[in-house]
């Protein structure tokens, strides 16, 4: 049975591809963990330079950094990193060196453990892959637990059967952790990504489905003596 509570985490060290990911995806979680004490840092790997929307920008991914900012400002996250690695390649790239870059992350910031999106990438976009791929190898590497963001099977069936969007996710069977979230600061971040949050987007279909529910699976558990976990208390 899914554990009803976050890990009692100390510092967390959110690991994303995209400037959004950390809003649209993982912001109630964010949100959660802010809630309870934690320190969160946001560190995401590319400048979201490569995307469709908002490509009218002069350089959308100087615009895509502030608004990575005010979205973590929005969570009340500790801080965020914006490295530069290519959007849309992190799958080409050679493994170790996202490794890498995220062990120097953990470096800096001594998480208590990692927050990631599903290794199916959630909406199956390769970057999405790479991010998680590298922050599960790097967490392993150094004893770091990994939790990871999913999507209930029937929200995933769901959406991408209305949108076409091939969209995964897992089983009440297979997740770890089930929280009930407030989304009132998710919002809030979202709408700090003007560039990205197109009304009618599949993402509001998505936040409709989940309710205020949300369901992660973990990568790279805690050990046994780490399982404590805090109550959550609202802000
Ligand atoms: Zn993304």
């Amino acid at each position: 049975m899914a554990a009803s509570q976050l890990p009692a985490w100390h510092r967390v060290l959110v690991v994303v591809a995209h400037p959004d990911d950390e809003s649209f995806g993982l912001g109630a979680v964010i949100d959660a963990f802010v809630a309870a004490g934690a320190s969160v840092w946001v560190h995401c790997l590319t400048a979201g330079e490569a995307s469709t929307l908002g490509a009218e920008a002069a350089d959308l991914g100087q615009l895509r950094t502030a608004e990575l900012a005010a979205a973590g400002a929005a969570l009340g996250v500790a801080g965020t990193t914006l490295r530069h690695w290519p959007d849309g390649g992190l799958s080409e790239l050679p493994p170790a060196a996202l490794v890498a870059d995220v062990v120097a992350a953990m470096a800096t910031h001594d998480p208590s453990g990692l927050l990631v999106f599903d290794p199916s990438g959630v909406t199956a976009h390769p970057d999405h892959q790479a991010a998680t791929s590298a922050a599960a190898a790097a967490g392993e590497a150094h004893g770091i637990p990994v939790l990871a963001w999913t999507l209930p099977a029937a929200v995933a069936e769901e959406l991408a059967a209305k949108t076409g969007v091939p969209f995964r996710g897992h089983p009440p069977e297979q997740w770890d952790v089930a929280i009930t979230v407030e989304r009132t600061r998710q919002h809030r971040a979202i709408t700090a990504h003007a560039s990205q949050a197109i009304p009618g987007s599949v993402l509001w279909r998505r936040l409709e489905l989940l309710g205020d529910r949300e369901v992660l699976r973990w990568l790279v558990p805690p050990l046994p003596s780490d399982r404590s976990t805090l109550a959550l208390q609202r802000r």
